[in-house]
């Protein structure tokens, strides 16, 4: 979906938690779901960064953004039940929830993954994505709609070669995606995936060092989708797996 029109007060009056807000994707989708009339809480690793993202969405015009470090990689059940009071204190309920936080590892044939990166790459992008939803659950229920959303990846529904640890942890989320949808049917949460598609970030670089990055899609072209799915328009869709880049063919630039 690059072609959605949504309404520009879409968002107004709802209250969107980001994480890896402070960076590539995460950072543009908080500033867009602010210009479109969210307040946002930003969580990510680097608090300068955050920072930087919430006097950037203030100088929008936007709402104060409160900012919570966590790192991922080292973040407990514990954390995450302290981040979500710390959040309750702040707002009575989120409409919505962005996972968007994750890293690559390393590109290599299962055979050379280093296990402990292989562990680092599972804890971040998939158990700790699991803890923090645990956490941050009751506060979803309590909106009057609210919208769930992982970021999932091409290699999280085809295996690639070399794409190892981090292919089997998107699987993994689109796994965790599908199992919430189908507990969350009959309620006021809806839960989907999105696939942003290669996209000029610093992780695509890593990822592809030798391709041109203006051959790809920046953050800022990719956002329909994450609107659509964190606005009123998309309330019944949930269980649904959502490319950013229809038809854009896996793998590297052309
Ligand atoms: P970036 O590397 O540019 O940004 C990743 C974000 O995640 C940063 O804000 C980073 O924080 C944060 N993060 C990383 N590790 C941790 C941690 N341990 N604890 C807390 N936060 C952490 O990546 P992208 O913007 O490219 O990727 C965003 C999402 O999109 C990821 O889930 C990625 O897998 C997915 N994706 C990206 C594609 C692409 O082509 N770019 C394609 C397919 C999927 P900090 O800045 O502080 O390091």
């Amino acid at each position: 979906m690059l072609q959605y029109q949504p309404r520009q007060d879409l968002l107004k009056g709802k209250t969107i938690l980001v994480t890896g807000a402070g960076d590539g994707i995460g950072r543009e989708a908080a500033l867009t779901y602010a210009r479109y009339g969210a307040s946002l809480i930003l969580v990510g690793r680097t608090q300068h960064k955050l920072q930087a993202v919430s006097d950037e969405i203030a100088a929008l015009g936007g709402k104060n953004s409160p900012c919570f470090t966590l790192d991922l990689l080292t973040a407990t059940i514990d954390d995450c039940h302290s981040l979500a009071s710390q959040v309750a204190s702040i707002a009575p309920y989120l409409d919505g929830v962005l996972h968007n936080a994750g890293i690559l590892g390393v590109v290599a044939p299962i055979t050379e993954q280093p296990s402990d990166l292989w562990h680092d790459v599972m804890q971040i992008n998939v158990n700790a994505t699991f803890m923090l939803t645990q956490a941050l659950l009751p506060l979803l229920l309590k909106a009057p709609n609210a919208s769930l959303i992982f970021t999932s990846s091409s290699v999280g529904k085809q295996g690639r070669a070399g794409w190892g640890a981090y292919a089997v942890s998107k699987f993994a989320t689109e796994g965790l995606m599908q199992v919430l949808s189908e507990e969350y049917k009959q309620s006021n949460l809806r839960v989907n995936c999105i696939n942003p598609g290669g996209t000029r970030t610093a992780m695509r670089a890593s990822a592809f060092p030798d391709e041109d990055p203006l051959k790809l899609k920046t953050p800022t072209d990719i956002m329909p989708i994450y609107i659509y799915l964190m606005g009123d328009d998309s309330l019944r869709k949930t269980g649904g797996s959502y490319d950013a880049q229809p038809g854009r063919k896996p793998g590297a630039a052309e």
